[in-house]
């Protein structure tokens, strides 16, 4: 049986992040059920950090991580569109770009349709052009993250996954299709799958709902080097889009139905939706789809991150949630997990933002 200090369930991103941070600091095993690392809704993502998404403690970790994010990503502008109807919802989102002192515009639909081509006017009547977002290489993140765990002694298995967890003395026995492990605190960092991990171990659920998001990939207008064309996304219900290297697009249309923790895949409707979507919205004939996928993004019942100890289960440490926003987040996060796990204080730089403990705390879910 393997022992350790520290053992996370999980290795998606923010498994793997937590885990890369406490490695210095703990003996850590991180398990994971797949046969590789972000296998779910890490290996999922269109892997892109910006401000038009997520309440207003996920904007303050985002800028939070935005330092350290840029080591994994590179500068690209984001445009966000409004229709007629929509300009309040514009005026909103420009008011967070002012707050978090983004490099941004207001534009109208004319210099909009410089950037982005292919959208119809009716489309866009004002826009908004952040200049500071990151296209994220997502799969570097992880890797980086399990290179630092095991530089820092921590094992990453895979083909592990959880069948029964056990209070053993004062710490968790963790039976796993690799074998048992013991350790004193537990991570549940299982993406979509947290909750089943809480009843696993004894512990209250918090009602974690995964959601389904679809991406579909086609090819861009022939002839058309698509790759400085910005990550273009509705303000309101609609769809985004983004390039995928020199002749590709990915776009979404935001779908969000809820689902049972799964292997999650595209359905037909779906993937039409956000074929139809963008040709309402551009001027892109879709073909053919190349490529569809969907994957599961968690939110907790107040679509804020869970992170802190379980009340009752000392050593049960949550950290789930992520919802739509799990890479953009993980540098401060992962910080405000590792100081939970290891009971060190709440980081300074997120107590300056506004965010506390009390913010993420499983209690405020009744967990
Ligand atoms: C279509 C789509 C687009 C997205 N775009 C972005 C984006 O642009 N930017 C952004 O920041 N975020 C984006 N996200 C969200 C982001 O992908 C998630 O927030 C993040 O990946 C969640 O990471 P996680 O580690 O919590 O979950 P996961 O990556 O799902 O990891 C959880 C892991 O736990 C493992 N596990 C579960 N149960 C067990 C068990 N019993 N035993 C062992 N292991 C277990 C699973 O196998 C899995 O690997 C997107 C998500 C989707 C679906």
């Amino acid at each position: 049986m393997r022992t350790a200090d520290v053992l996370v369930v999980g290795g998606g991103i923010a498994g793997l992040s937590v885990a890369a941070r406490l490695a210095g600091q703990a003996r850590v095993v991180v398990v994971e059920g797949e046969s590789a690392p972000g296998y779910h809704a890490s290996g999922r993502s269109v892997a892109f950090a910006h401000y038009g998404l997520g309440n207003e403690p996920v904007r303050a970790l985002t800028a939070l991580s935005m330092a350290e994010l840029a080591e994994h990503g590179s500068v690209h502008p984001a445009l966000h569109i409004a229709s007629i109807g929509e300009i309040a919802a514009l005026d909103a989102l420009e008011d967070v770009h002012r707050e978090y002192g983004c490099d941004f515009a207001r534009i109208g639909c004319d210099e909009a349709r410089a950037l982005m081509p292919a959208l119809r006017p009716e489309a866009c009547v004002a826009a908004l052009v952040d200049h500071g977002s990151l296209k994220l290489d997502t799969n570097a993140m992880l890797q980086a993250h399990a290179a630092s765990l095991k530089a820092a002694g921590g094992t990453l298995v895979t083909g592990a996954r959880v069948h029964a967890i056990a209070r053993e003395g004062d710490g968790w026995r963790v039976a796993t299709a690799a074998g048992d492990v013991a350790a004193p605190i537990l991570v549940n960092a299982a993406g979509a799958w947290a909750d089943v991990i809480a009843q696993m171990a004894g512990v209250t659920p918090i009602g974690l709902q995964p959601r389904r998001r679809t991406v579909i990939s086609f090819a861009a207008p022939e002839g058309e080097d698509v790759r400085t064309w910005p990550f273009t996304k509705t303000v309101g219900e609609g769809f985004y889009l983004l390039p995928e290297g020199r002749g590709q697009l990915l776009a979404s249309s935001m779908d969000q139905t809820p689902s049972e923790p799964c292997d999650a895949a595209a359905e037909e409707l779906d993937i039409a939706i956000a074929a139809d979507r963008v040709e309402q919205a551009t001027t892109l004939p879709i073909r053919r789809i190349s490529h569809s996928w969907a994957g599961l993004r968690s939110f907790a019942p107040d679509e804020l991150p869970v992170i802190g100890e379980a009340a009752g289960a000392p050593g049960f440490i949550w950290c789930a949630g992520q919802g739509g926003a799990g890479f953009q987040t993980a540098p401060a996060l992962s910080a405000i997990a590792a100081a939970a796990t290891l009971g060190l204080p709440f980081p300074d730089d997120c107590l300056r933002a506004g965010l506390t403990p009390e913010t993420f705390a499983p209690a405020r879910l009744g967990a």
